[in-house]
């Protein structure tokens, strides 16, 4: 018989990996709060939906989400028609989306009491990694519950570890956006600084990214950060979503941050000038915009 699966959650990030999965074989039933999201990935795909997360998580083997925050996946699992109430024990359900570890390990002891496995499995790729199925995937749980899962996340995932007990994976993708974030500032100062000495930017990238200060951020963002184009993956808004999870954290285990401290305040600027889903290499506008005022 084969392996059953349930999505929940069909935005940028969930709706290819919930192609992947059918692609590969699996049972697959969707749930998406917006239902037309779910019907339109039906007639794309195949598989079924339905309208509750309880309904779609009845009889699944594995139950994945990637929604959006903290209370988005408190309710997708323990609200009403929430995911657990219609897992079976022995199930394992893999959560996605970008949380705190906070909720992560108390949904993880819930889960728990009722038999069910939980992993926390925050992914790194962006909508590209989702839609080629190379996603970096880092998980926190009990070893069981990985061992059986991880085929599953295989199918959508070019780079997969189990970091630890419920939590790590949250942790680990927290570790993540802090060495983004003062990344993305330091290549924004840097062009910035470029074009105001009067290099040529595409010369000076050229040079410099052969060396010691080359970065995936560089690479890939350098052309369209300089053309003004914003719009080329992670959002403004989740990006301060995601530091201000870092930086309660930081607060909780006593970790300084004060460059990811500073780039969660410079991107509320972007925010406010009106870049709430511009992408996160948007720090270079806020530094030209400054220029104007
Ligand atoms: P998105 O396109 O905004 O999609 C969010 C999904 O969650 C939608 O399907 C939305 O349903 C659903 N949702 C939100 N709140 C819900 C609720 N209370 N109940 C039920 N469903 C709810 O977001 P995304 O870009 O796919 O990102 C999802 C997660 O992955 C976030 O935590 C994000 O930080 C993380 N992530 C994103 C990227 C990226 O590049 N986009 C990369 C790594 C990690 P509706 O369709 O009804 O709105």
């Amino acid at each position: 018989m084969a392996i059953r699966v349930a999505f929940l959650g069909l935005g940028v990030m969930g709706y290819p990996m919930a192609g992947h999965l059918l692609s590969a074989g699996y049972e697959v039933t969707v749930y998406n709060r917006t239902t037309a999201k779910a019907q339109a990935w039906v007639e794309q795909y195949g598989g079924t939906y339905r309208e509750t997360p309880a309904e779609a998580a009845k009889g699944a083997d594995f139950v994945m989400s990637c929604v959006g925050n903290d209370d988005d996946l408190h309710q997708v699992c323990l609200g009403d028609n929430g995911a657990f109430s219609g897992m079976a024990e022995g199930a394992v359900f893999v959560d996605h989306t970008t949380v705190s570890a906070e909720v992560t390990r108390e949904l993880h002891a819930v889960a728990a009491e009722k038999g069910i496995g939980f992993l926390d499995a925050p992914v790194s790729g962006g909508q590209a990694g989702a839609e080629n199925g190379v996603l970096t995937v880092m998980v926190g749980g009990d070893q069981p519950a990985y061992d059986r899962a991880e085929p599953v996340m295989n199918v959508y995932a070019r780079q997969i570890k189990l970091l630890g007990g419920s939590g790590s994976g949250q942790l680990t993708k927290m570790v993540n956006q802090i060495c983004i974030a003062g990344l993305v500032q330091g290549l924004s100062e840097g062009i910035h600084f470029a074009k105001h000495a009067g290099l040529n930017v595409e010369d000076v990238i050229g040079v410099i990214s052969k060396g010691a200060a080359q970065s995936w951020q560089m690479e890939n963002r350098y052309k369209t950060m300089v053309a003004g184009e914003y719009d080329h993956g992670f959002a403004v808004d989740w990006m301060r979503k995601d530091l201000g999870i870092c930086l309660d954290e930081a607060r909780k285990n006593g970790a300084s941050l004060p460059v990811t401290a500073a780039v969660d305040q410079f991107y509320g600027e972007v925010q406010k000038a009106g870049g709430r889903r511009w992408d996160t290499s948007s720090l270079l506008a806020r530094l030209e915009l400054s220029e104007k005022d």
